[in-house]
């Protein structure tokens, strides 16, 4: 990924990361441009989800199933394997 000094523009190294967060990340930066040297933090966070991980959705199957008492659970077991 890029980052562009914003004091003048020019590219930016990224040095280290520094992870707050699993959604919130500290890049610190420093700017290519010899005369400006300008040294800095950018945030790298997540925003949000386009289409939701499949280890996301399969947990929230798990917790749902779970929820459930156990017959309500084998007959939603059953219509799955009807289906599938
Ligand atoms: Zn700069």
């Amino acid at each position: 990924m890029r980052v562009k000094c914003e004091a003048c523009g020019h590219k930016a190294i990224i040095n280290s990361r520094n992870e707050i967060d699993p959604k919130v990340i500290d890049l610190y930066c420093t700017c290519t441009n010899p005369q400006c040297g300008h040294y800095f933090v950018a945030k790298l966070t997540f925003s949000h989800s386009i289409s939701p991980s499949r280890y996301q959705a399969r947990l929230a199957t798990v917790d749902f199933l779970r929820s459930l008492p156990p017959l309500e659970q084998q007959e939603l077991l059953k219509q799955v394997h009807k289906t599938g």
